[in-house]
């Protein structure tokens, strides 16, 4: 493997070391290290930071990654955008965030994340950038930097968003799908440190996976692996239409959309005299009501929960034979719905699947919660200025 790479990628995980812990750790001649870290220094990548502590004998100097380095990290959500800068270990710096509608096109909301990023320049957080990380809410195809027929992002099948991107900053990007995008960052910093084989599902408005294969995401042909939202749960022609228009999708029975639809029809039918409250109250409900709700002891709102959480485990039951995880990971905006969700999910998958496969699986929430998409956008970012494609 690239030497030049592996270097940064020891200092992003582990902060500054010595040129004698970098020759140890990378087992390789300490002339040729020597002369790689050469070639970092001009370009800009590593700086020394002094002396190390002694090991005896002569004193090994310290390399650290340039406190210059900057990343853009951007998670752009059906109705948000988040943005982080971080230094070249991935430590934020700055950060800001404010509501967007996706369905307003490329030009506007790309125009917006250029926007922000100027005035993120222009408040002294970053001169240069190495490289922006993006996350969208929609199959992408990673090798063209392009969202492909993107179900709920209209406007955007096949808008050249990272060479938009890159033609602004003047600096390499990196497009890629919002739960992968999230599922790196669970094990860049989150609950899925040192994790091989992880499946992350993210539960927020619709639902989706992402999933990693010995630590590197596995995309599929066309970029939409793990894209288990659409997966048929019920017979065809039966229930709720979905957004791409079949019917019996995951998708259509459990998520944001799909629960705020059938809480309110359990607050007009009179089911539940506490979603009705709520109802007559605001107008509208939301996931976060049936959490409420169901965490005030509202029966039919603990049982949405649960019914969700239990076709959420048949689908997981299903993966779970088929790639043998080492951990699944639950994030996204719906794991305020707490532990009757995860309890479910769990009792389905260990009831479902074969124990060998689940004999040592942990199933459990998010660790990084709403930031794991910023996070995973500066992994992204930094593995394309480093050397190396995810
Ligand atoms: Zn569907």
């Amino acid at each position: 493997m690239n030497i030049q790479y592996r270097v940064l990628s020891l200092l992003r995980e582990n902060g500054p070391l010595s040129r004698a812990q970098l020759a140890d750790r990378l087992e390789v001649p300490r002339p040729r290290l020597l002369g790689e870290l050469d070639r970092l220094v001009v370009a800009g990548r590593v700086s020394e930071a002094g002396p190390a502590a002694s090991r005896g004998g002569r004193r090994s100097t310290l390399v650290q990654l340039d406190p210059g380095i900057r990343f853009a990290a951007v998670d752009l959500g059906a109705s948000s955008i988040d943005i982080e800068i971080t230094d070249g270990a991935l430590a934020p710096v700055a950060s800001c965030s404010e509501p967007a509608d996706i369905r307003s096109g490329p030009d506007a909301v790309l125009g917006r994340i250029s926007e922000l990023l100027h005035a993120m320049a222009d408040e002294g957080h970053y001169t240069r950038l190495d490289a922006i990380g993006i996350g969208v809410p929609g199959p992408v195809s990673f090798r063209e930097g392009v969202p492909v027929s993107p179900p709920i992002m209209v406007g955007w099948n096949r808008f050249p968003v990272r060479d938009t991107l890159a033609k602004a900053h003047g600096c390499p990007v990196v497009v890629d799908n919002d739960v992968n995008v999230m599922s790196l960052g669970e094990r860049h910093s989150g609950v899925a440190r040192t994790v091989d084989h992880l499946l992350f599902v993210k539960i927020g408005s619709g639902i989706g996976s992402g999933m990693q294969h010995h630590g590197r995401i596995y995309r599929g042909a066309e970029g939409c692996a793990g894209d288990i939202g659409h997966v048929q749960v019920e017979a065809e022609s039966e229930g709720p239409v979905c957004s791409c228009g079949n019917t019996g999708c995951l998708e259509a029975y459990f998520g944001g959309v799909a629960l705020a639809r059938d809480a309110t029809e359990a607050a007009e039918s009179g089911r539940s005299p506490a979603l009705a409250g709520r109802l007559a109250e605001r107008g509208v409900l939301t996931a976060q009501d049936v959490a409420e709700c169901a965490s005030g002891g509202d029966n039919t709102s603990v049982n949405l929960v649960r019914a969700g959480g239990h076709r959420v485990g048949q689908v997981l039951a299903t993966l779970v034979s088929f790639m043998n995880p080492s951990m699944i990971v639950i994030g996204g905006g719906l794991t305020g719905l707490g532990y009757p969700l995860l309890a479910e999910i769990r009792s389905v998958v260990y009831k479902r699947s074969l124990p060998l496969a689940t004999g040592n699986l942990p199933i459990v929430m998010s660790e990084l919660g709403p930031r794991a998409g910023v996070v995973g956008a500066a992994f992204l970012a930094s593995e394309l200025a480093y050397g190396e494609e995810s």
